[in-house]
């Protein structure tokens, strides 16, 4: 029968009797003494204790394999886990170790993301495992200084890293981190400073070298969640559990579950309640404080779904900014009319036999949102010279010089490598079936919901 050290919140704050409220004074005293960035240890065993009985079963908890938990990771990020399950699950299918992910070709690359968003961390995942593999002969990195090196691993990410297939004594900070050590040390500076980051991260270190220290302190058979530390392919490691690693994923666990960011958290089930600064002091509402978000900026865009023939146009973006690299449906600045739409149709030589406006949505990112309204155009055959006589609401006639048509911004320095017998020169497309433009091409979310209506 595993036995589990339980130390009393008493350790943690010695002076605070937790049957009423610290007042202003004792509040400021223990400030000033920073008592409030200190973290005890003794809530790792509380902490390992639940996760050991509460943890969601994860296909990325199967191993710790560092391909494996690195990719979880990056598609973690902004995402929630259930969404990420399939992704993973498929991605490792089809690319199932570091040197399979450095060879594939950049569309398959990116139609295995696809929805996913944040696309550039798919091109950053590739040129990793191809340093991966140039560098480091297949192998992953050991240590966390080397890891951090790698592109696209941040602080947070080699700390998960590290602590979870290497059992180094490095935590992974992120948004949901600093939420849960907000509310559990009471911090009202903004979680967005980097001071504060940095003096959580100095508490947590100190914390992960004591667990180190003190292994032996820890049931490993009790801490050890399920079979979470087994299959390690080229870790070259023990069975014994990681206790930094678990540790990582207990905090990570319960800022997903527990202590969560919208709505109430569950208090009454946290591990850590009778510890909690904000739940004693009945502030856990008010924390984390953050910055003001910026204003997102608004743009309009029409977004053109150009049919010939059974084929859908679709145009390659430029290689730098959002959704670099990215296919796109072909998109003008503004919301343009039917008729500026026919104008800037003829203007690219796709003879329009008929255009209608489509559905719209926002589509919303980190810092812009775009207001997109789709117009449908129903494009001649280029080979048999085919009229635009025929435009629906057009007015045909018209040569109107004053028409807003937007800004066309089918940029011809940024076509991809995609230039088959099917580019259409005019306008830098190429025409794909829908079989293609299901099978082949990745579409982000934003062009994806026109063709899926
Ligand atoms: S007691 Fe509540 S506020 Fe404090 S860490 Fe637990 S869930 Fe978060």
């Amino acid at each position: 029968m595993p036995i589990i050290l339980f130390r009393e919140c008493d350790d943690y704050y010695p002076d605070i009797h937790y049957n009423r409220k610290m007042n202003n004074k004792e509040m400021n005293d223990n400030y000033a003494n920073d008592i409030k960035y200190t973290i005890d240890k003794s809530i790792t065993t509380k902490l390992l204790h639940w996760y050991a009985h509460h943890a969601r079963e994860l296909p990325w908890r199967q191993d710790i394999n560092p391909y494996h938990i690195w990719l979880s990771e990056i598609m973690l990020q902004q995402t929630r886990a259930l969404t990420v399950i399939p992704y993973y699950e498929r991605f490792l299918k089809r690319l199932p170790t570091i040197e399979d992910l450095a060879n594939v070709n950049e569309d398959e690359l990116m139609k295995l993301w696809e929805g996913l968003g944040y696309y550039r961390r798919a091109r950053n995942l590739q040129k990793t495992a191809k340093m991966i593999v140039t560098d480091f002969d297949g192998m992953f990195p050991k240590t966390y200084d080397a890891i951090r090196k790698l592109p696209g691993i941040g602080p947070y990410t080699a700390g998960a890293i590290s602590s979870i297939c290497f059992n180094l004594p490095y935590p992974a900070i992120d948004g949901n981190v600093l939420r849960v050590f907000a509310r559990f040390l009471e911090i009202t500076e903004s979680v967005d400073q980097v001071k504060t980051k940095q003096k959580v991260d100095n508490a947590l270190v100190g914390v992960y070298k004591a667990l180190l220290a003190e292994d032996s302190f820890f049931c490993k058979d009790d801490v050890a969640h399920g079979k979470s530390n087994t299959n390690q392919s080229d870790t070259n490691q023990s069975d014994q559990p990681h206790l930094c690693g678990t540790l990582t994923q207990a905090i990570m666990e319960l800022g997903a579950t527990v202590c969560i960011p919208n709505g109430v958290p569950m208090c009454n089930q946290c591990p850590l309640q009778d510890c909690c600064r904000a739940f004693f002091h009945d502030t856990v509402m008010q924390l984390p404080v953050r910055n003001d978000k910026k204003a997102k900026r608004d743009e309009e865009l029409t977004v053109l779904i150009l049919f010939r023939e059974g084929n859908i146009a679709i145009h390659r973006r430029p290689d730098k900014g959002l959704l670099a690299g990215m296919w796109e449906l072909p998109n003008l600045e503004g919301h343009v009319t039917e008729r500026g739409v026919k104008i800037w149709a003829d203007e690219h030589n796709l003879s329009p036999i008929a255009i209608a406006t489509g559905p719209s949505h926002t589509h919303v990112f980190t810092h812009i949102r775009w207001h997109m309204q789709s117009c449908f155009v129903e494009c001649g055959n280029l080979a048999d010279g085919a009229d635009s006589a025929d435009t629906g609401s057009v007015d045909t006639d018209s040569t109107d010089s004053d028409v807003n048509i937007g800004v066309d911004r089918t940029d011809t320095s940024s076509a991809g490598d995609n230039t088959d017998d099917n580019t259409d020169t005019d306008a830098d497309f190429i025409w794909v079936t829908p079989q293609e433009l299901t099978e082949t091409y990745a579409l982000p979310t934003a062009f994806r919901k026109f063709i899926s209506r």
